[in-house]
């Protein structure tokens, strides 16, 4: 690394907050100075492969000719207009395929900034919703422990409140109903039992709740679990029968990474209300989206404030659009459920016997998402600097050391990934506990 290198990240650590950081000791960032396909290349000149799809965004690998293509002729048509009375092909364009391609019953969108803020634009339409049918009491949400929707207000307010720190927000968060998160896994047998929490709220507070939100069958950043797709199957029939809204966050799922396009497709089941961000532009520029039924529409806008109550300053923006429109067209064409199953066929073929090393909990893997759970929390800087030796580019947390890659990684580049992963997993070293019991 040169000297301009190095004064550039001293200013990083000094001035830039990176997400979830301390600015008294702060983690050593890497400096990207390139990144092309499934590479990132760092500027003490080492390559490392991304095993993180930049927090499960970049689907079609970094530079993708087609994406930048579709962005730069946008940006010679235009970058932005306002979506208040003006409208576009981009986001019409998209819209039309986010129907097409989402479950039937979801026909209107709203297209939000970030995941946190589809989150938010979700929750409001499903206090608005209750609201417009006389029923203002049913203004909190139910949702399932060990869940991540996001770190905007209401986002956290349905995060696990253990996770999410609820209490340093105490008095300013709102209260919701918090649910037992299911226990049965994806591969196991379903027990009922795993439903009655989420019964046992229903049935007490009902009245006072307008929806579940849940993300279906993986929660991502509370924990990295894959639950039982009965499970989801059963919330749905809960809020129907508890006349609660159903919102699915497919923020992280979406656009294939389970292993099918949708989570919800694994329970066969439609949510009222459905968001997308993240790898919805194929991780180029930030951009989600809110769906709802036609009804919960109809319902919000015959209320009494007759509208939606939301309209950011870069809602719809075009080239956003334009990166998710040629992003959804390369999800077709390059046949993104063969790339996943190939990935998780690798994964399941590398990764599932690593459970007999002592470090390790458990392995589980889904579509293409594969992760270790260890015995003891990682030590970070350590086992992060030890990944950017071995040439990959992994980022765990606590105790989980996990990929999802961009669904164009090849076979030799998935085995690099999974060969740091067993690397890292043998050295006492890289964990907070130096040994762990042996099995
Ligand atoms: N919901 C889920 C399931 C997520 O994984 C995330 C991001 N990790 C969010 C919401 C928030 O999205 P964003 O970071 O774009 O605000």
């Amino acid at each position: 690394m040169n000297k301009k290198h190095t004064t550039l990240l001293s200013f990083d650590q000094e001035h830039l907050w990176h997400p979830y950081t301390s600015m008294s000791k702060p983690l050593p960032s890497y400096l990207v100075e390139h990144a092309q396909g499934v590479t990132l290349t760092l500027a003490g000149g080492e390559y490392v492969v991304d095993g993180m799809s930049s927090w499960w965004s970049v689907v079609h690998g970094y530079n993708n000719p087609a994406l930048n293509l579709a962005m730069k002729a946008q940006i010679d048509t235009f970058s932005h207009v306002m979506f208040g009375g003006l409208t576009h092909k981009p986001a019409i364009n998209l819209a039309e395929k986010l129907i097409a391609l989402t479950p039937k019953k979801l026909t209107k969108v709203f297209l939000a900034d970030s995941g946190s803020v589809a989150v938010e634009v979700a929750i409001k339409m499903a206090i608005q919703y209750q609201h417009s049918r006389n029923k203002a009491h049913k203004n909190r949400l139910l949702t399932i422990k060990n869940g991540y929707h996001g770190d905007t207000f209401a986002a956290m307010s349905v995060g696990d409140p253990v996770n999410g720190m609820h209490q340093l927000f105490q008095g300013f968060i709102t209260e919701n109903y918090f649910a037992e998160a299911p226990q049965c896994g994806f591969y196991d047998d379903f027990d009922e039992q795993d439903l009655a929490s989420v019964k046992h709220q229903l049935e007490q507070h009902h009245d006072r709740i307008a929806a579940l939100i849940l993300e279906p069958i993986v929660q991502g950043a509370g924990g990295m679990r894959f639950y039982h797709p009965q499970f989801l199957k059963g919330c749905r029939a809960l809020c129907d029968q508890y006349d609660v809204l159903l919102i699915a966050d497919e923020i992280a799922t979406g656009f294939g990474r389970s292993g099918k396009l949708f989570a919800c497709e694994h329970a066969n089941i439609e949510p009222d209300i459905l968001c997308l961000g993240k790898a919805l532009t194929g991780g180029y520029l930030t951009l989600a989206a809110t769906l709802c039924s036609d009804h919960v529409a109809q319902v919000i806008s015959n209320g009494e404030a007759g509208v939606f109550m939301h309209g950011p300053t870069f809602m719809g923006n075009p080239l956003a659009c334009s990166a998710a429109n040629a992003s959804l067209t390369l999800l077709i064409e390059n046949d993104w459920h063969a790339q996943v199953m190939n990935i998780e066929q690798q994964l399941k073929a590398q990764l599932l016997p690593l459970v007999d090393l002592g470090n390790v909990e458990d392995v589980r893997v889904l579509g293409a998402i594969g992760v270790i759970e260890a015995v003891n929390p990682v030590i970070m800087d350590k086992i992060q600097k030890r990944f950017v030796e071995l040439g990959v580019w992994i980022r765990p947390f606590g105790k989980l050391v996990y990929v999802m890659p961009p669904y164009v990684i090849s076979k030799e580049e998935l085995t690099k990934l999974t060969d740091a992963m067993r690397a890292v997993m043998q050295d006492d070293s890289l964990f907070q506990c130096p040994k762990a019991p042996t099995k």
